[in-house]
């Protein structure tokens, strides 16, 4: 894949974000790890989702420095950068403030695993991140070492927002939408009950299932 062919990617990965109303206004982010290089594609800071085109998109190292583009990179890219750094088969990066995912994130209460569909896509709880400021490499340490000890493909940094990461950008931005649903669905069952734990011999077998049929990456 060359890098016109990753700005397309991840300039249409952007529409997904609105469209499953994870994001509002110019928050939240799709990076793609450019194939075979110390490169990834982001979107410009400040964009609007209905301005976004590939020829927008900006290129940077994985130190987040500006390779390619006219325009600022996204204010998160310092944190998309260290993921790609530190963890050599992620390939794609999302991060939204999705309603639903960041009222867990601001209680620092992890997402418990009480669903099938949470067990199929995230093995687990889905766990809380450190709170961390930008500005450095706070909030890239702090997902890389949660994601680590974790199955999960999505983290919720305190008091902030969701990251997910994926074999391939596409698979991020699928976690983000599985993550703000069953925020929301472990939510409500909240407020009228207390959901049920799933045993953990039974998560790891639906998480062994899923990845195994529906994770395969197609045949090249
Ligand atoms: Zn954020």
């Amino acid at each position: 894949m060359k890098i016109h062919e990753v700005k397309q990617l991840v300039a249409d990965l952007h529409a997904e974000l609105p469209r499953n109303e994870l994001v509002v206004w110019t928050a939240g982010n799709v990076s793609a790890r450019v194939p075979g290089e110390d490169l990834l594609v982001i979107k410009p800071s400040g964009v609007s989702y209905d301005e976004i085109t590939a020829d927008l998109m900006v290129v940077t190292d994985l130190d987040g420095n500006l390779v390619e583009g006219d325009h600022k990179p996204s204010s998160d890219t310092a944190a998309h950068a260290y993921v790609y750094k530190h963890m050599p088969h992620v390939n794609g990066v999302v991060h939204t403030h999705s309603t639903y995912a960041t009222a867990w994130a601001a209680r620092g209460e992890a997402i418990p695993c009480v669903l099938t569909m949470i067990a199929d896509e995230f093995g687990g709880e889905i766990p809380i991140g450190p709170f961390a400021l930008i500005g450095d490499d706070s909030i890239g340490r702090g997902i890389v070492e949660t994601l680590r000890a974790h199955r999960s493909p999505a983290v919720l940094m305190r008091n902030h927002g969701v990251f997910t990461i994926g074999r391939s950008a596409r698979d991020a931005v699928k976690a983000a939408v599985m993550c703000e649903d069953v925020a929301r669905t472990v939510h409500i069952s909240r407020q009228i009950g207390t959901p049920i734990p799933i045993a953990q011999s039974d998560i790891d077998a639906l998480y062994a299932r899923y990845q195994n049929v529906y994770g395969q990456e197609p045949a090249a």
